[in-house]
């Protein structure tokens, strides 16, 4: 028992090479939010606020694709999307296809708790952004000129991307499932756990570089990219298609849930049955576990516990002589 946070910056192909210009700001802001989650938890914030709070700080850096620094679309426009769920009610909100909301997860969370619904997208969520009063700002501000250049060196090769840092060499004449190409950084997400086994979920992204307008990934799909329930709560990252038929988050939970497994095993199930290359997800349990397993190359991801164990780590730490911080 006690209480537990983990959070992640995107799971992908990220090469040991990743020059320190790239690394280290995504480190520092990885730390950073960690220890913001960590004191919100310690100061009895419930598990909901803590996965906003930290999702919204992750959203606000330009460094992860999500808010501020979202990937574009194949129009050069930003299509967000998040979702947020209590694990003890099962209560959840999802919003898609934003592009003028700062944060994207709070919207979510306004749908979850203000409206009869689960899920916005587009028009509406926009609408109901303006409604609410929450914080917007010009489309163009999201646009950041590493992903217009993500976006040109995508669109050159024919694919589509969690996100691109590496040239890509494959050159087909049409976009279809078979050239959803590799990546380096991506989706953000937030899973926490209190000393009283409240437990929450969030995520957040900009989904794929050079993805068709309209196209909706497996963030703020419940049951895929972000889960929660009384035992368990997930955030996943990697290839959206990949993760929805996987039903990653909630397969999670359902192996815990029906077959007693702990949440290392299940977790472990979930990711090594996913095609290689696709799945990386954190995850908390009642009991204060924590989770992060991928099958990509890396997943930038943080993690704490109240035994006072933490880990900032980007590729597999014992293979790759992953950076171990306290
Ligand atoms: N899962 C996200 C999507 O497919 C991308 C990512 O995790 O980087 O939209």
């Amino acid at each position: 028992m006690g209480w537990a946070i983990a959070l992640h910056g995107g799971a992908g192909d990220i090469p040991l090479s990743l020059p320190p210009e790239r690394r280290l700001p995504r480190e520092e802001t990885l730390r950073r939010c960690l220890r913001i989650g960590v004191a919100a938890l310690k100061a009895n914030r419930p598990p909901l606020d803590v996965v906003e709070l930290v999702v919204r700080e992750l959203e606000n850096c330009p460094h992860f694709n999500a808010g501020r620094g979202s990937v574009l679309t194949t129009n050069a426009t930003v299509e967000m999307e998040a979702c947020i769920m209590d694990g003890n009610t099962k209560r959840c909100g999802a919003v898609s296809g934003l592009s003028t909301v700062v944060n994207a997860i709070s919207l979510a969370r306004l749908v979850m708790e203000k409206t009869p619904h689960i899920y916005l997208a587009f028009d509406g969520a926009e609408s109901f952004a303006r409604e609410q009063g929450v914080e917007t700002r010009d489309a163009s501000h999201f646009i950041t000129p590493e992903n217009i250049e993500r976006l040109t060196q995508a669109k050159a090769a024919n694919k589509v991307q969690i996100d691109y840092t590496q040239p890509v060499l494959e050159k087909t004449p049409q976009v279809s499932s078979s050239n959803i190409g590799d990546s380096q950084i991506g989706t953000v997400g937030c899973v926490a756990v209190d000393g009283n086994g409240n437990l929450a979920a969030a995520t957040s992204t900009g989904g794929l570089v050079n993805k068709m307008i309209g196209r909706i990934g497996d963030t703020p799909i419940v049951g895929a990219g972000t889960y929660a329930n009384y035992l368990c709560a997930i955030s996943a990252t990697g290839k959206g298609e990949a993760i929805i038929r996987a039903t990653v988050g909630r397969d999670v939970a359902a192996l815990m849930e029906y077959k007693g497994l702990s949440l290392k095993d299940a977790a472990d199930c979930v990711v090594e049955n996913s095609p290689k290359g696709t799945t990386g997800l954190v995850a908390v349990s009642v009991t204060g576990e924590v989770v992060m397993a991928f099958n990509t190359s890396g997943m930038f991801r943080a993690c704490a516990k109240e035994d006072g164990t933490s880990e900032i780590a980007i590729w597999d730490s014992v293979e790759n002589g992953d950076l171990l911080l306290p």
